[in-house]
């Protein structure tokens, strides 16, 4: 039984099969999952797939690749959909420098809003970071997003800044990365991250594990990321995935 923390169900790339998806998802073991909202258009969405699957949830942001489209009004309404009963987390939210359709200092600006949002709900957060991690880590720091924790989604970088995370309450989330072949990051944080931090996710459509890497990702493959870890660590699928999901449970706060 695994849990895939971090999914875009409600992505274009899945409109046109996505409960054929689901389906595939289940059938492989994979019986949680979060659908993440980015924006006007798939944060509705998310909340719509949690509505129609009991063990599917929800969390709502707004992605800093489009920060610049997020006013006050989004922020308030995101504020209002936390309330939803299948919503379990603040964003995705964060920085991301790889991309510049929204200047670095809106995209703290917005970053920073979305902290004190979760922090006034009492929820986690989930962070997006694309090389950005100092930047990321100064904001986590000045907000004090220690307070209600969350999860780095997708770790991609340097086992050096893992500490912190962890001292500031957040989980370490590992997607397909960690099993391509010229990736010794994820890899080494695999090894490092203490169990009871650990979480899994595929961020499909997204980031397809190896061997399927360069395809449409979808959250079945979950299981591969899962493999890989274990592998890794000298542990059995079983351990990690019940490790995992337990995790995942506790940070969402689900209560089975
Ligand atoms: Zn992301
Ligand atoms: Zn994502």
């Amino acid at each position: 039984m695994l849990f895939d923390t971090h999914v875009h169900l409600n992505a274009t790339q899945f409109t046109e099969d996505r409960n054929e998806v689901i389906k595939r998802a289940f059938d492989t073991g994979i019986k949680y999952m979060v659908v993440v909202g980015f924006d006007r258009e798939t944060i509705p969405l998310a909340i719509e797939i949690a509505e129609q699957n009991e063990t599917i949830y929800a969390a709502v942001g707004w992605h800093p690749v489009d920060a610049i489209d997020m006013t006050d009004a989004e922020l308030a309404w995101i504020e209002e959909l936390s309330s939803h009963p299948k919503v379990v987390a603040i964003g995705e939210m964060g920085l991301d420098y790889h991309w510049d359709k929204s200047p670095k200092e809106v995209q703290k600006e917005v970053f920073r809003k979305q902290i004190r949002l979760a922090k006034k709900v009492n929820m986690p957060i989930i962070i997006h970071n694309r090389e950005a991690t100092e930047d990321i880590i100064e904001i986590m720091q000045e907000e004090d997003a220690k307070q209600v924790g969350g999860i780095m989604h997708c770790y991609n970088d340097s086992a050096r800044y893992v500490q912190t995370c962890l001292d500031m309450n957040f989980y370490i989330s590992l997607g397909g990365p960690v099993t391509f072949k010229n990736a010794p990051l994820p890899k080494e944080v695999a090894q490092q991250v203490p169990l009871d931090r650990l979480l899994v996710e595929t961020d499909a459509p997204f980031l397809a594990p190896h061997p399927n890497r360069g395809k449409r990702n979808e959250p079945a493959y979950v299981k591969l990321v899962a493999e890989k870890i274990a592998e890794l660590r000298e542990m059995s699928f079983d351990e990690i995935s019940k490790i995992t999901t337990e995790n995942a449970f506790s940070l969402f706060n689900i209560k089975k």
